[in-house]
């Protein structure tokens, strides 16, 4: 039995969800009867279980096999600028367990992540089949070295050490990887990705990323850091933006951005409905907020939030004309609470800046995930390294 056809037999048992050894015969052009052999072989080592019978297309019975989701479970942590959040999930990804916890990264790294520490200890006692750990962070991450390089607005945050930190302090295999990036891969495994083979993942919250999938792959440039989207320009003259550039796209449609204009806007004195609930706290306003006064037709928010559609449309454009996607899926804070103010201006923002050919083929929605998307992502990543280590010890 060669190691490389099993190994070639585990991933795409785990890829297709649901396979039987006919179809897996065919898929991978090798005989029944040793791809029957193979298969007892990962049953007999509880990686894979057998389903229900059902009717193949030459009228046989056929046999079920999938993945077994217990063979490992996996940790997965989203770092964010205001909470963080924390699932475990089955090898397929599956949420066993989800738990929003306050970031505190004003107090500092330590004292941000001994509080997730506390949280992954306590997973750790409740669930003995957890065997990797999977963190998605926001910033710029340099994934090769599990290290966030610079997380704009968060003083301090450089040069993060953090697969290091939790490889040494619990011993497994871990993975750092942008959110944006992990949010998009849950996209592509459980949402409006599935089935897509070339489409861009906008991540617009407080800051603004991209993933782009290329042929169905997840497409990093030379230093894997590509999709940095909230720090193209729009304006070259445009106000500094914290990444050192002027005029980013960040500056103009991000939510930290739209918050910064409507609070300015009150302090200018522009009348707006929000006027009387953030007289005294500006920094309280939330995106929320302004959604819902938006949609009430306050002429302030409602202006803002048009502005930012039109900006990210304009990003749109280029990723249309440079990319030529046939989906564009929007994820975050933003489109998912000001989806009614921003697609409209957006919209026609796009269409009317990119190629006609290309533009009348892409088909831009918002994300139906849930808010532990980037987290499950995370862990989805960690399953994968999991399985080419396992598959590794397996064969060898
Ligand atoms: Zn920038």
């Amino acid at each position: 039995m060669r190691k490389s056809e099993l190994a070639r037999l585990v991933k795409l048992i785990y890829s297709e969800g649901e396979s039987s050894r006919v179809d897996l015969a065919t898929k991978t052009s090798l005989a029944p009867s040793y791809v029957s052999s193979m298969v007892n072989r990962l049953q007999q080592k509880k990686w894979i279980i057998e389903g229900s019978h059902v009717a193949s297309d030459r009228g046989r019975r056929k046999v079920l096999l999938y993945f077994n989701p217990d063979l490992a479970h996996v940790v997965g942590v989203e770092i964010g600028r205001v909470h963080s959040r924390i699932v475990v999930t089955d090898f397929l990804g599956k949420t066993l367990s989800f738990k929003k916890i306050p970031s505190q990264v004003s107090a500092g790294e330590d004292h941000a992540l001994n509080s997730i520490h506390r949280e992954i200890k306590e997973l750790l006692k409740q669930d003995d089949k957890i065997q990797g750990m999977g963190i998605a962070h926001s910033g710029v991450i340099d994934r090769a070295r599990g290290m966030v390089l610079f997380w704009p607005k968060v003083s301090g945050w450089r040069d993060v050490e953090l697969r290091r930190a939790f490889a040494e302090e619990y011993g497994m295999a871990t993975v750092v990887e942008d959110s944006a990036r992990t949010t998009a891969i849950t996209e592509q495994r459980f949402g409006l990705g599935k089935g897509q083979k070339d489409f861009v993942f906008v991540h617009a919250g407080v800051g603004i990323g991209a993933a782009i999938f290329v042929d169905g792959e997840l497409y990093s440039g030379c230093n894997g850091i590509a999709g940095e989207l909230g720090h193209t320009t729009i304006d070259e003259t445009g106000p500094l933006c914290s990444c050192g550039n002027r005029g980013c796209l960040e500056v103009s449609a991000s939510g930290s951005a739209i918050i910064q204009k409507v609070s300015t806007g009150l302090e200018q004195g522009v009348a707006s409905s929000l006027s009387e609930a953030f007289s005294h706290d500006h920094q309280g306003i939330s995106l929320e907020a302004i959604a819902s006064a938006a949609e009430s037709h306050d002429r302030l928010c409602e202006t803002i939030l048009a502005e930012a559609g039109i900006h990210l449309g304009t990003a749109l454009a280029n990723i249309v004309n440079l990319l030529n996607p046939e989906r564009i899926i929007l994820g975050g804070t933003l489109p998912r609470v000001a989806k009614n103010s921003l697609m409209e201006p957006l919209k026609r923002s796009m269409r009317s800046r990119a190629f006609q050919r290309s533009v009348s083929r892409v088909d831009v929605v918002v994300s139906e995930l849930g808010e532990d998307a980037a987290a499950v992502g995370a862990c989805l990543l960690t399953a994968n390294q999991l399985l080419e280590s396992l598959s590794i010890a397996a064969v060898s």
